[in-house]
């Protein structure tokens, strides 16, 4: 199958959030499988010097978006099996940074008319062409409604997935002609509540919608996560799919992992007791191995439930615990870590700073991973804290609740332990139970088993993407 996977990010090529993840990973799980995949970012002037160089310049030519005679520049590169197309035009992508700009709508309109023009420039008409989020929302729109009568455009099929919920592409109605270049047959696809929703165009032409987790794509059809595309999104169930996404398994690996000092694996994990007493001594704590390491990794943002520590972190505290927190976000929030690390001194460290290398330490050191997310698309940290032996403790929403299984100590089944409602009270309850099930020997070595040969890879995501494929 020829595959055209249109993106913002990819890595290794630039990432700014999970979307980067998803489009470095999923294009290569499917070249595994035998198929033709090719994946489509802008050439932003941010892309690391290094991966410039593995870019050779293909070919330039103009195009048409609204009255904008656009020069468009095409880069190729070829990593791991899949050929990457670089879409180049100083004008919109010689920026900052990747997002953010007050003319993000024309950009990524131009960046999504692109994906479509270089079709014949670089002889590939894909069978699918799969967009992610807002800033490729436009191309089953332009495909629709501009494209579909040339030569070659008539049987691609679409796939879109929603990464992000929150950045809809949301504008006045009137940029619809000026800037996208859009006619007025395109009102009624793009109209959302008077304002012009790039994704919910998306979600109405393409084929087949999908998000990052079974559970989740039941949640975005409810306004108290759906950021107001639920009645879209329940209108159009039929082709609304959830498949979770994986992490990479070699990276995520505690038998190899370079940033941890001892390593180990299911089979012999006594390695995990020496990462913690590393990074007890290495964070001044009590070097005790008996003393349950409690660890947190993450945005420090509301999304991620950090306001139900208020009420309860006193009582927390008063546990025979160390709790470990790693994160920036909210200055409310991060404030809130550092007065705990200051009133907790003995058994409590805040880090607000951003270090892959300290992640991995606490992933490998602590004993649970508390991850109460308010809303989760996905969530990966949860499943790299299984992978590493680390009990996770979480709100049981979106992909949280897909990934993590109540452990039930009477079969030995689950890896990890979560609670149903979003409370403060429930949240400390969980972290009770299982601190219980790590103090109790037989119990930790089942749950923790459990999480560490869990099959967290990208190949059976992959599968079930391309049986969507296939469907359309
Ligand atoms: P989200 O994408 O909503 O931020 P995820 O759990 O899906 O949450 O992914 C977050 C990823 O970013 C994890 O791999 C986590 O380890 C990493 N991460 C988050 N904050 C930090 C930080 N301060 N330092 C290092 N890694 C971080």
């Amino acid at each position: 199958m020829k595959i055209l996977f249109a993106a913002s990010e990819a890595l290794p090529f630039i990432k700014v959030g999970g979307l980067g993840d998803v489009a470095g990973a999923l294009p290569k799980a499917l070249v595994k499988q035998g198929h033709d995949v090719r994946v489509v970012i802008p050439y932003y002037s941010t892309i690391k010097p290094q991966m410039k160089e593995k870019c050779t310049y293909l070919k330039y030519f103009y195009f048409y978006l609204g009255w904008r005679n656009c020069y468009c520049g095409i880069f190729e590169a070829k990593v791991d099996g899949v050929t990457y197309y670089l879409i180049d035009n100083e004008y919109y992508f010689r920026r900052a940074a990747p997002y953010g700009e007050f003319d993000d709508a024309e950009r990524f309109a131009f960046f999504s008319k692109a994906i479509l023009e270089i079709l014949p420039q670089v002889d590939f008409f894909p069978d699918i062409i799969h967009a992610n989020d807002w800033h490729t929302a436009l191309v089953p729109v332009y495909l629709d409604t501009q494209f579909r009568w040339r030569e070659g455009y008539s049987y691609i099929k679409t796939v879109f997935s929603i990464h992000n919920i929150e950045f809809q592409g949301k504008y006045g109605m009137e940029i619809l002609g000026p800037v996208l270049g859009l006619g007025d047959d395109s009102r009624k696809i793009l109209e959302m509540d008077g304002c012009l929703n790039m994704m919910k165009g998306a979600i109405e032409q393409s084929n087949a919608v999908t998000t990052v987790s079974r559970t989740y794509a039941g949640e975005i059809m409810d306004p108290y996560f759906s950021f107001g595309l639920d009645p879209i999104l329940s209108a159009r169930r039929w082709k609304l799919h959830g498949i979770v996404n994986g992490i990479d398994m070699e990276v995520f690996n505690p038998a190899t992992d370079p940033a941890i000092p001892f390593h180990y694996d299911a089979d012999h994990p006594e390695g995990k007791t020496e990462d913690k007493k590393a990074l007890q001594k290495e964070l001044g704590l009590t070097v005790d191995e008996t003393i349950p390491m409690v660890g947190m990794v993450g945005r420090l943002t509301d999304q991620k439930g950090l306001s139900l520590f208020y009420p309860i972190m006193e009582e927390l505290m008063k546990e025979n615990i160390q709790m470990v927190v790693l994160g920036t976000g909210y200055p409310e929030l991060e404030n809130f870590m550092r007065f705990c690390d200051a009133a907790y001194h003995d058994k409590f460290r805040a880090m607000i700073t951003f270090s892959a290398s300290m992640a991995q330490k606490i992933y490998a050191s602590a004993d649970l991973f508390l991850m109460p997310s308010k809303s989760e698309p996905c969530g990966l940290a949860q499943m790299i804290a299984m992978r590493y032996g680390t009990i996770p403790v979480v709100h049981a929403v979106g992909g949280l609740k897909d990934t993590v299984i109540p452990f039930n100590h009477l079969d030995g089944t689950g890896n990890g332990v979560n609670f149903q409602s979003f409370n403060a009270g429930d949240m400390l309850d969980a972290i009770r139970r299982g601190l219980a099930i790590w103090r109790d020997e037989e119990q930790r070595k089942a749950v923790t088993q459990n999480g560490m040969r869990g099959d967290y890879s990208w190949d059976a995501s992959a599968e079930e993407y391309l049986r969507i494929y296939q469907s359309v």
